[in-house]
């Protein structure tokens, strides 16, 4: 950048620009479409439009107006017709136009109480490949004394130059790009929106297959421990599955085969299944815990509460009926068959004097990963002398990049679709004036023997216990609706009282369940068609995608109610945008871009996200194709110095994070 002023380059800086690279990434916020040609006579008022025109006159002044301020006046003429054009505080225009100039000038045209006029417009001389003006043009972050048009010089002197592509040819023919330098001149000067998406596309690709060899990197110098591999048998899986009242969705068929593939090696398995709320996958651990069982093994499966331990119990107990398997339970409150081959439980699973003496695999549910003191402790547990196998279980809508970057050592399985049978659930947005309908909606839900979840949240951290925001909750509703069963769950109860009320509302004794978040994770009672949060905008969006994920687990037409008491549009608008959207990703992604990855992801993995500018995270299909590529690439890196120098700079800069 030899024609870059100093005072420049130190602005260029300010915007982390320090070389033709970063420049040429530094991409638009947005577009101005001035590629509407018109003749003045024909121009409309108060539309983005670019006129071809000579300049007639020229001048400029000081205006004596109490603000002082500098004028350019200039008449410019086409074929059309006559125009007057002003520009304030810009006076060294009438160095850069002189009568006779053909000019292309590009803004709106307004009607002032001096006539017709362009006011303020971009110009720039006439020629083929406009930069300013007359087409799509670009607008970018900028900062204090480097205008729009010093940058897109700058990017245009930039792309006018060789660009080496980082890629090999046949990487970007097989995978249907377009080249790095076609790429960037599109999304800086497009030719039209769809050229935007199409280098946007490119663009992204190399942004997600960059975090893709990173994170192949990073799990190559992960040490390989020792594991017990289990022999599985096709014909086990089979039996299991034909046992299941449901056909597995292609999500959770994916997930086991992958599962059933690391469990077979002789290293263990870290992973990380991933699947939104309701997605199932319970099951897919049961088949898991099956295949160790089967093979003469241990397995544990942990959960976060004792109410979460009880349901998975419940469930295990059901669904391994027909191969007379035992299980097991420890929480600090139950401790049942210690000597089973699949046990249930809480943390206790990790402190309880019982030891899993042939434990193989461990499962951890509603978690993100195994802490090393867990594994420790597992490790310690068995008489195997090997490192069980891992499988975390989560939830929260972690892109798969973001997943396999911040957990760079595990593998990832993502169930990316609910079961079929699900209907989706209305959600609507209840404020004080339609409140009375909600419970009247409620009432007929009751009436279809249906039943109804209210979160009531604590509201201030010391005014209330979680137990009087609930009680006081639920006599608000009970006065609403005499006649329906009610019970309240807060955390203060026992143990043993909260399982109690779970198992009355599970067998249908109870009509609406009043808790705080006690059932945010993974509660499922199918016959539950209503879930309403009250003070909704105390919670994260994922949060709250959490708790309607308690509805819509039957076949039947499910319902949540978000209400609030405020009446901020910017609360409003966050909460419409729940209503309006269902995939947990959406909505993990909303309050990424206005809360910061820190409030949807806890700080310590925030620090990746910095390095998508514009692929979007959720984007599945890209993720897994470059996914593909970087895993074919990864073993012949060294044959591509290009890649393996930008990869690199990224783990670089991961480090010092
Ligand atoms: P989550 O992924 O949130 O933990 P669960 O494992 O609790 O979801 O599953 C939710 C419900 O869906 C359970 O009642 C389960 O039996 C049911 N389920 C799981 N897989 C399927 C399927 N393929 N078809 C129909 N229902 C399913
Ligand atoms: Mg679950």
């Amino acid at each position: 950048m030899t024609l870059i002023s100093k005072p420049i380059t130190s602005r260029l800086a300010a915007l982390g620009i320090h070389n033709t690279n970063d420049l040429l990434h530094h991409y638009p916020d947005r577009y101005e479409d001035y590629s509407t040609l018109v003749n003045i006579a024909e121009a409309p008022l108060d539309t983005a439009i670019t006129i071809q025109a000579v300049i007639k006159k020229i001048s400029s002044r000081k205006s004596w107006q109490r603000r002082q301020f500098s004028l350019v006046d200039a008449t410019v003429t086409d074929n059309s017709g006559d125009i007057k054009v002003v520009w304030f505080n810009q006076n060294y225009i009438t160095e850069q136009l002189k009568v006779g100039t053909a000019v292309m000038l590009s803004g709106k045209i307004k009607q002032t109480k001096y006539g017709k006029q362009l006011v303020n417009p971009v110009f720039e001389k006439a020629k083929q490949d406009t930069v300013h003006t007359g087409r799509l043009v670009p607008h970018y972050p900028t900062t204090y004394r480097l205008t729009q048009k010093h940058l897109r010089y700058l990017i245009n002197q930039a792309l006018a130059k060789p660009i080496l592509d980082w890629l090999p040819d046949t990487i970007i023919e097989s995978n249907d790009l377009i080249s790095s330098h076609e790429a960037l001149r599109a999304i800086h000067f497009p030719e039209t929106i769809k050229a935007v998406s199409r280098a946007k596309h490119r663009l992204a690709f190399d942004e997600l297959l960059t975090m893709q060899l990173v994170s192949q990197s990073i799990k190559d110098t992960v040490v390989q421990e020792q594991a017990q591999p289990i022999t599985i048998d096709q014909t086990i899986l089979k039996d299991f599955t034909d046992h299941l009242p449901f056909i597995l969705t292609n999500g959770q068929t994916q997930a086991i085969t992958e599962i059933v593939q690391d469990l077979q090696k002789d290293t263990p398995m870290n992973r990380l299944l991933e699947g939104d709320v309701g997605a199932g996958k319970t099951v897919v651990a049961a088949l898991a815990m099956y295949a160790c069982a089967k093979a003469g093994y241990q397995a544990i499966l942990m959960a976060p509460t004792e109410v979460l331990a009880q349901q998975h119990f419940d469930k295990l107990i059901q669904l391994f009926k027909p191969f007379n398997i035992p299980i097991g339970l420890i929480t600090a409150h139950h401790k049942v068959y210690p000597t089973a081959r699949l046990v249930v439980g809480t943390h206790a699973l990790l402190t309880t004097k019982n030891t899993f003496p042939k434990l193989t695999l461990a499962i951890i549910d509603e978690q993100h990963r195994f802490g090393v003191s867990q594994r420790q402790s597992l490790q310690q547990k068995t008489d195997l002398k090997l490192t069980p196998h891992l499988l975390s279980m989560t939830a929260t809508p972690i892109p798969r990049t973001l997943a396999l970057t911040a957990y760079g050592d595990l593998s990832l399985s993502i169930i990316d679709e609910l079961p079929k049978n699900r209907k989706p659930i209305t959600t609507q947005l209840i404020t004080n004036s339609t409140r009375a309908e909600m419970y009247k909606t409620i009432a007929e839900h009751i009436k279809k023997k249906q039943q109804i979840y209210i979160v009531a949240p604590r509201i201030a951290e010391d005014e209330t216990s979680d137990k009087t925001s609930v009680e006081q909750e639920a006599k608000r509703v009970q006065a609403e609706l005499p006649n329906a069963k009610l019970a309240v769950i807060h955390g203060q109860l026992k143990a043993k009282d909260k399982h109690a009320i779970m198992e009355q509302f599970r067998a249908g004794n109870i009509d609406i369940l009043v808790s705080t978040t006690v059932i945010e994770v993974g509660v499922d009672v199918p016959n539950a068609t209503v879930m309403v949060i009250e003070n909704a905008e105390i919670f994260g969006l994922a949060q709250l995608h959490q708790l309607r994920g308690r509805v819509g687990r039957s076949d039947k037409a499910s319902l949540c109610f978000v209400c609030t008491e405020l009446t901020y549009p910017a609360v409003l608008k966050r909460l419409q945008f729940f209503v309006t959207h269902s995939s947990g990703f959406a909505l993990a992604e909303y309050d990424l871009e206005r809360r910061g990855p820190g409030a949807v992801y806890g700080q310590a993995q925030s620090g990746f996200l910095s390095h998508f500018k514009i692929a979007k995270l959720s984007d599945h299909k890209l993720v897994t194709q470059t996914q593909q590529v970087a895993t074919q690439l990864y073993p012949d890196l060294d044959k591509y110095p290009n890649i393996q120098h930008k990869v690199q700079q990224v783990l670089d800069i991961i480090h010092l994070e």
